[in-house]
């Protein structure tokens, strides 16, 4: 019997007495009883129904019991597919419509509001709680912790992926065991990941960063975890001494730079720090060094592709850029139909082991996405340097085309983040009369600090084409992100979408 993802990752769990996991409470999760959670809870799903192929929607808090049942659909031969805990009724309400799950597995206090959603829906609800209780838990207890697995091929599906989506109806991305594995092997070589490496684990589960890049590459070298609920500055703290690498997004890394707790001391120790998901700015990065002495290594990826490109463990990590493509990857940046000169901006496509199998049920959007020689068209806009090094300079959709002209809204952010009481910077697209679109920028304000305009636009002026200049300006505090620390430009866009309307 074979099942490429359980023997790999979860098999050799079985019966080992190290610890796996470390809780915020101080309790410890050896692998063996890891291992048995991970049985009880595919025979649980085995009782409910669930074979091959079935999907498992889960909308649960981040526990060691929703990492198992992880493993437990990937013993069952299920596809796993994690919710966003933040979605609402109605957001699920789409997903299940659309997977059509054997079961929904979510917090019990749900069951009232979600309860109709199965019904609607020919799903069944499952109890699965932050602490570890519910109904599944319950039936789980009933079942023996020793589990064969359902054989499984590298091609079949292992998880269902839904993309954050921020244009349009969400799509699930359809991701197979080889696809998984493929990349987490990569990434555990690449970053040199060993059973002696402890994991700082602050990052949400129901999304590719610390679901898979987390996870699987630590599942897979026998590592241990510090397995935190969310980003808690007192936790991490308190966790980092024990831990030898951090995975995170950018925001772990701001909110850690304006906790005086970080030390050269407090992470001395630390092996490797990893930021991605989300632009991590040069500024970030360097800031970072000169406060720990420790270079962050930056990577890119989504959730169609897994990780597409990384910085080097050994060798240059380099502020504001993504890196190298990965072994196996490739990674080419086309712009009317052929690739651009080295420096140019296109939009980044790759192929590879790690790229998905499509859309679910979506063989149109598929074939808008994915060529049917593998390549994937990331929407990403990007350039490459002499040396390989990719730099993303925005998502393609996010283009301004202002006059005619294009204006790559990262280029603007740069100038903009670079003056003084700007912490940082959004530039965006608005409907304008004149031409079309009109370059704004939100501008975040610096703590305690009192940007002047007047100056930012003479800097501007000196620097850039007048098409590029921002026509207005907000400043703000804060800007819109999601969980995994992405801007929501389009939330920017409906807030500021009046500003260039002629009165009518
Ligand atoms: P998701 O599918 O939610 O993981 O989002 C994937 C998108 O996040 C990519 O297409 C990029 O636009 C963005 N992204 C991921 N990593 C990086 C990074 N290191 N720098 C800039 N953007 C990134």
């Amino acid at each position: 019997m074979t099942n490429p993802l359980y023997d790999t990752l979860f098999a050799p769990l079985t019966g080992q007495s190290r610890v796996l996991l470390h809780l915020a409470n101080g309790q410890n999760i050896t692998a063996g009883a890891f291992a048995a959670l991970v049985g009880q809870l595919a025979g649980a799903l085995l009782a409910s129904g669930v074979g091959p192929g079935d999907r498992v929607a889960v909308q649960v808090a981040k526990s060691p019991e929703a990492l198992a049942l992880y493993g437990a659909c990937v013993a069952v031969g299920a596809v796993f597919l994690p919710l966003n805990t933040g979605y609402t009724a109605t957001e699920v309400d789409y997903f299940v419509g659309n997977a059509t799950p054997r079961v929904l597995v979510a917090d019990p206090v749900n069951m009232a509001v979600l309860a109709p959603v199965c019904t609607a829906h020919g799903a069944q609800f499952l109890g699965l709680s932050g602490q570890g209780t519910g109904s599944l838990m319950d039936l789980a207890a009933r079942q023996d912790a020793d589990f064969a697995p359902v054989e499984r091929a590298g091609s079949d599906l292992a998880a269902i992926l839904y993309t954050s989506g921020t244009t349009g109806r969400s799509k699930g991305a359809m991701l197979s065991h080889d696809n998984l594995l493929s990349n987490a092997r990569v990434l555990a070589d690449l970053w040199q990941f060993s059973d002696r490496d402890v994991l700082l684990h602050a990052l949400p589960i129901f999304h590719t960063h610390g679901l898979f890049v987390a996870s699987n590459v630590s599942l897979l070298t026998g590592g241990q975890m510090v397995f935190l609920p969310g980003f808690d500055p007192e936790q991490v703290v308190a966790a980092l001494p024990r831990a030898t690498t951090m995975m995170g997004v950018p925001t772990f890394y701001t909110r850690l730079l304006d906790d005086e707790r970080l030390t050269r001391d407090l992470v001395g120790h630390m092996r490797l720090f990893i930021s991605g998901s989300a632009p991590l700015l040069a500024e970030t990065h360097t800031a970072f060094e000169t406060r720990t002495g420790q270079r962050i290594l930056e990577r890119y990826g989504m959730t169609e592709t897994n990780m597409n490109t990384s910085n080097p463990t050994e060798g240059d990590r380099r502020a504001g850029t993504v890196g190298l493509p990965l072994p196996g990857v490739d990674l080419r940046i086309m712009a009317e139909g052929r690739e651009v000169a080295q420096g140019e901006v296109g939009v980044i496509e790759v192929r590879g082991p790690n790229v998905f199998q499509g859309y679910w049920q979506m063989p149109d959007k598929t074939a808008e996405d994915l060529r049917p020689d593998g390549w994937f068209i990331t929407g990403d806009l990007g350039t490459r340097d002499a040396e390989g090094y990719v730099t993303i300079v925005g998502r393609a959709k996010d283009l301004i085309i202002t006059g005619g002209f294009n204006v790559y809204p990262k280029e603007v952010e740069d100038l903009l983040d670079a003056q003084p009481g700007i912490s940082e910077s959004a530039v965006i697209a608005l409907p304008h009369p004149d031409f079309g679109e009109a370059v704004f920028a939100v501008l975040v304000r610096a703590k305690g600090a009192a940007p002047d305009l007047t100056k930012i636009r003479a800097a501007v002026a000196q620097r850039l084409a007048k098409f590029k200049h921002p026509k207005d300006y907000a400043i703000v505090d804060a800007l819109p992100r999601n969980t995994m620390g992405k801007v929501q430009k389009a939330e920017l866009r409906k807030t500021y979408a009046e500003t260039f309307r002629r009165p009518s």
